[in-house]
């Protein structure tokens, strides 16, 4: 490699050993290529990001654990989404059906939610 190939090479990142094995399965399913998988999931991810800042500014993560928290700058209160009977469910409007949970469902935290048991 000369020296200008060194210098036009594209930028490259590390992939934990686990996250290489989830996202190369992935990638084969989808029948793409491990980096086009990885390219156009992180830009698909930074264009949510950008969707939702548009599509609910008022709204704002606050933690992700068994259930999501979000904070509504509109009523100034906190909205706790978790799964219920398999459906998500927000604590603030009671609903199954709400900004919240559109909002919610957009996160790729979502991934993280757990089913409550009470
Ligand atoms: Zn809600």
């Amino acid at each position: 490699m000369s020296m200008k190939d060194k210098q036009k090479r594209n930028p490259t990142v590390a992939i934990e050993e686990t996250t290489y094995q989830k996202v190369k399965n992935k990638a084969k399913e989808k029948g793409l290529t491990l980096v086009d998988y990885v390219n156009e999931t992180l830009l698909l991810n930074v264009e949510k990001d950008n969707f939702l800042k548009n599509y609910a500014p008022y709204i704002e993560k606050i933690s992700v654990g068994e259930t999501l928290v979000l904070r509504d700058h509109k009523t100034g209160k906190l909205a706790e989404v978790y799964i219920k009977n398999n459906k998500m469910f927000c604590s603030q409007d009671e609903a199954d059906d709400c900004i919240h949970i559109h909002f919610a469902l957009a996160l790729p935290e979502l991934a993280l939610l757990k089913k409550r048991t009470k």
